[in-house]
């Protein structure tokens, strides 16, 4: 018999195919039916919405995909964003950049840092940015 201590509980439990107790597996269908019929009823939104409506963890979510127990057509991709600058990930909240500058407590200099929200230095930024494609032509 292969008796294992339950990654998610500790609980001990005799191993078969799943590396969970039949507790955990148990809770784990609840919330993966929970994020199916959301999806089925909401094509084409995003694992973050999912994660709101469902209440269950965007990794759980992703492990879903992963294991191919979850279609993903019927979400949005690219599944997961960025929190901070939007771009697109495959885990997590934030892109490996942001998740960088927030590790190091760069966060003051976010603002200074989205070119769309630039206001003085817009124009020259055209400007060089005009130049840049007469030089090009
Ligand atoms: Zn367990
Ligand atoms: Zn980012």
């Amino acid at each position: 018999v292969d008796l294992r201590n339950c990654p998610r509980c500790g609980r001990l439990f005799t191993y078969i195919s799943k590396n969970l107790c039949p507790v955990c597996i148990e809770e784990d269908e609840k919330e993966f039916k929970k994020v199916k019929e959301y999806v089925w009823a909401h094509r084409g939104c995003s694992a973050v919405e999912v994660h709101e409506a469902t209440g269950v963890s965007l990794e759980k979510i992703l492990n879903y995909l992963r294991e191919g127990r979850l279609e993903a057509r019927g979400l949005k991709g690219p599944l997961l964003f960025c929190e901070s600058c939007g771009e697109p990930i495959d885990q997590g909240r934030f892109c490996p950049k942001c998740s960088d500058q927030l590790v190091r407590g760069l966060k003051g200099e976010e603002n200074s840092k989205k070119p769309s929200y630039s206001t003085g230095s817009g124009k020259e930024k055209n400007k060089m940015y005009l130049a840049d494609r007469i030089i090009r032509r």
